[in-house]
């Protein structure tokens, strides 16, 4: 009957809610010891100038080595560490790590490369951002021009004024702003003239059905127009097959990073796709 059947399905709603929660409780407390216990790494995914050139820089993008459940990529983590401000240390852990490993390949000779860190809305709206972005590239002996801070629409939209405000500190320190995912966010125009980034990376969205889609060819056409009226650099994400990076590459795009050429990978793995590349002469 009726009344039964509701209270059943509300106990066991409530019982698998319960789960989930205490699930997610554990996993929150499973992250903030990460950071001690050292479990976090970055790997790192290329990023080559179009339509086959060498590659100049590349994007660091944070991975969780759990203890029970192996290696857990960012979109499994890095909502709840959102959530929870544990993203304030963990976004700086990873800005540290990724200017030590640029530090490192300076040292090695790769002075011409670029590291690309993504930013949350929270860290964003965390006063000591700056001190923390200048702090950093001081200790490592980083100039300012080689990293990349990738900051969505949205996050930057978040508090418009305020947001603007940082950035346009962190763009007179000399570091770089890319605006990621561009396409899936809200921001207008007149904002989007406002904001002193120096790259746009269209969302993978925009290139998956590329070669399938003609709205999605004009979309990307109209972004590279609208990029190259503001005299950003152009990057597509998510490219996956010969055929988009040929039609992106006469689309106009600058700059081209994916599976296709390049997944994001260890430092030892980068490594041994460089010697390789050398070795085959590219
Ligand atoms: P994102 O910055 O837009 O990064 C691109 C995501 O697409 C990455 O997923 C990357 O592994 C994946 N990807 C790259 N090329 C391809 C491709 O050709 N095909 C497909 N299907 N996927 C591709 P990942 O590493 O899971 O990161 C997801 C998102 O999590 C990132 O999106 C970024 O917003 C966020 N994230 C990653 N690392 C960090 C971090 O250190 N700090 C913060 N705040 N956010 C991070
Ligand atoms: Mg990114
Ligand atoms: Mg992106
Ligand atoms: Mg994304």
């Amino acid at each position: 009957h009726a009344k039964g059947t509701g209270r059943d399905a509300y106990c066991f709603f409530e019982a698998s809610m319960n789960a989930n929660v205490h699930k997610q409780m554990r996993l929150v407390q499973e992250l903030r010891l990460a950071l001690e216990r050292r479990e976090l790494v970055l790997h790192y995914q290329p990023k080559f100038q179009a339509p086959d050139g060498p590659m100049f820089g590349v994007e660091a993008l944070v991975r969780w080595q759990h203890p029970g459940r192996g290696l857990l990529s960012a979109n499994e983590f890095i909502p709840l560490a959102e959530k929870t401000g544990l993203i304030v240390p963990l976004g700086a852990w990873v800005l540290d790590e990724a200017c030590r490993q640029l530090a490192q390949w300076r040292y090695e000779g790769r002075t011409e490369w670029t590291v690309a860190v993504n930013l949350s809305a929270l860290q964003f709206s965390h006063t000591s951002l700056i001190d923390t972005v200048r702090n950093t590239l001081a200790r490592h002996g980083i100039p300012p021009q080689r990293l990349i801070l990738e900051v969505t629409e949205s996050t930057a939209m978040r508090d418009a004024d305020a947001s603007l405000a940082i950035l346009q500190q962190l763009h007179e320190m000399g570091v770089r702003i890319s605006i990621d995912d561009f396409g899936t966010g809200y921001s207008s125009l007149l904002y989007l003239k406002r904001l002193p980034a120096s790259e746009l990376k269209i969302d993978r969205g925009f290139v998956r059905e590329l070669t399938q889609e003609s709205e999605d060819a004009a979309i990307v056409a109209a972004i590279v127009a609208l990029g190259r009226a503001l005299d950003l650099r152009i990057v597509a994400e998510g490219v996956e097959t010969i055929e988009q990076q040929t039609f992106l590459t006469e689309l106009g795009c600058d700059s081209l990073q994916g599976y296709l050429l390049g997944r994001p990978m260890t430092v030892e793995a980068l490594a041994e796709a460089m010697a390789q590349a050398d070795a085959a002469g590219r």
